[in-house]
């Protein structure tokens, strides 16, 4: 089969893996081009937007895909809504693998909140030392709450514009450890960390680390994120690829 998985993720390379030891399969991966350097891959990869759910239904007729597994970020909502609109408009299948949410533990002290700017407006008005863990798209919102001292962790720098004034920036890929965690926490004198509930393994030990420490995490909600067949894991992915049944080449 012809396939396309949507990665940027853990999950994504860990199909890739899979599929670059399966000749039945013939796969692409698709990153959004965020890091500037992404991990090398076993697999052919493309790099970029297709241009909204229309041109992604374009690009898989015309690259005649049998099926999509969508292996995108929890937080990353507009891919997997163009998934489900260009798989439904040309009938091919759609699998989506997605992490399960970190859940509080006793001793964690997690304030839910809806997004970026309810978290920036829940730090309140007294200026604290603020771990903001979640990538670098939304640090802008923070700008709203200037009076706090952030530490921001990222994979790439973020643009420079609109930015709180009080920022320092660290770039850097996961996995992290726990170890490092509580000293990064300890050496900055965190008092408080805003983090996505992105679960998984990789960016967990920030979670153990505040709890061990007493600090609150304010916890970002995922966005309601489309999907086709769920599952959980990218070994059970392609289990339900495989047993699909190969389908004719599309207008024959
Ligand atoms: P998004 O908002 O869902 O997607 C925005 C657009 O980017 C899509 O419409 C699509 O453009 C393109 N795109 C996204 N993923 C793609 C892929 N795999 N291949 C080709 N094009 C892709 O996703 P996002 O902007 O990447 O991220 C949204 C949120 O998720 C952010 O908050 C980000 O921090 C988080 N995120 C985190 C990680 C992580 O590993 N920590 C990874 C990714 C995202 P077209 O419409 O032109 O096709």
């Amino acid at each position: 089969m012809r396939l396309l998985i949507l990665g940027g993720t853990t999950e994504a390379s860990g199909l890739a893996r899979l599929l670059a030891d399966v000749p039945r399969h013939d796969a692409v991966l698709s990153l959004a081009g965020r890091t500037a350097a992404p991990r090398a891959q076993p697999i052919k990869t493309r790099v970029g937007g297709f241009g909204g759910a229309d041109g992604l239904a374009q690009w898989l007729t015309s690259e005649r895909i049998d099926a999509v597994i969508d292996a995108t970020h929890p937080y990353a909502d507009e891919i997997s809504r163009n998934a489900v609109a260009a798989c439904t408009q040309i009938r091919i299948p759609l699998v989506s693998i997605v992490r399960p949410p970190w859940q509080a533990q006793a001793g964690d002290r997690w304030e839910n909140v809806p997004d970026a700017v309810s978290a920036a407006r829940t730090l309140g008005t007294t200026p604290r030392h603020v771990f903001l863990s979640l990538g670098r798209q939304e640090l802008n919102v923070f700008a709203m709450a200037p009076q706090h001292h952030y530490l921001a962790r990222s994979v790439e720098a973020p643009s420079p514009s609109g930015l709180p004034p009080d920022l320092i920036v660290v770039q850097a890929r996961g996995p992290f450890d726990r170890t490092a965690e509580l000293a990064l926490l300890k050496r900055e004198k965190i008092e408080i960390v805003v983090s996505k509930n992105s679960g998984g393994s990789a960016t967990y030990a920030k979670i153990e680390a505040a709890r061990e420490l007493g600090l609150p995490v304010v916890m970002m909600a995922r966005p309601d994120k489309q999907a086709g067949h769920v599952v959980t894991s990218p070994q059970v992915a392609l289990d339900w690829i495989d047993q699909l049944a190969p389908r004719s080449p599309r207008g024959v």
